[in-house]
């Protein structure tokens, strides 16, 4: 059940994850892209953390859209939209009390809308290489932050094919991606602060 209380401890849990981390994501992309991720991520979710109170008392579908939109028109950058239409599309598909089928089945939706949006697939060193085995780890029923945290470290030795990184060509080699680290943070934040409750 996700209560008005639960859906706001769950928003804070994870804009302060992201928030509390900006640092890292902005080193991360000096490596391989602008700079900005963790300037853009940090803009988006203090912008949520603004409207908590409105999202909590949203039911989880409602809130999940207007988080998503909130992303698109803050965080900017390529990862913005691509985050936005995570959101909106996680929005679109789960029910107000979802079981974790729904949660696996609307996470391959939203991924599937990612990929749309961001013409891309995994093993390019993006975000996509922590959700997909997200929500593998989901299905199986196994450690989801774990799985998370793997996958971001996995992308370290890829070659990015997609993004501001694919510019450096072998040069974004040794490098964890970015867009792969905030996803690992927020996935690592829903699931203890769900884990919790
Ligand atoms: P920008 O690259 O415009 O500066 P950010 O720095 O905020 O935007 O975000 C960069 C991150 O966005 C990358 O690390 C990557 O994970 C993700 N990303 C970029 N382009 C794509 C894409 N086409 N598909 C999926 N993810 C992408
Ligand atoms: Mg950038």
């Amino acid at each position: 059940m996700v209560d008005t209380a639960r859906q706001k401890a769950l928003i804070e849990a994870v804009a302060q994850a992201v928030i509390a981390h900006a640092g890292e994501l902005t080193a991360l992309d000096q490596a391989i892209g602008d700079g900005d991720h963790g300037i853009n991520m940090k803009r988006g979710f203090e912008a949520v953390l603004a409207d908590v109170d409105a999202h909590a008392a949203k039911p989880l579908p409602e809130a999940l859209k207007a988080i998503g939109m909130a992303l698109v028109m803050k965080v900017g950058g390529a990862s913005g939209p691509l985050y936005g239409t995570l959101a909106m599309t996680l929005g679109k598909e789960l029910p107000a009390e979802p079981s974790r089928d729904d949660l696996v089945r609307a996470l391959g939706a939203a991924i599937e809308a990612v990929k749309a949006r961001g013409k891309s697939d995994i093993g390019q060193k993006t975000m996509l290489d922590v959700l997909v085995p997200v929500r593998d780890a989901l299905a199986d029923g196994g450690d989801v932050a774990g799985a998370a945290a793997k996958a971001a470290e996995a992308t370290v030795p890829m070659k990015a094919v997609r993004g501001r990184a694919s510019f450096l060509g072998d040069r974004s080699i040794g490098h964890m991606d970015p867009g792969a680290r905030s996803s690992a943070l927020i996935v690592a934040a829903v699931a203890e602060a769900l884990g919790e409750a």
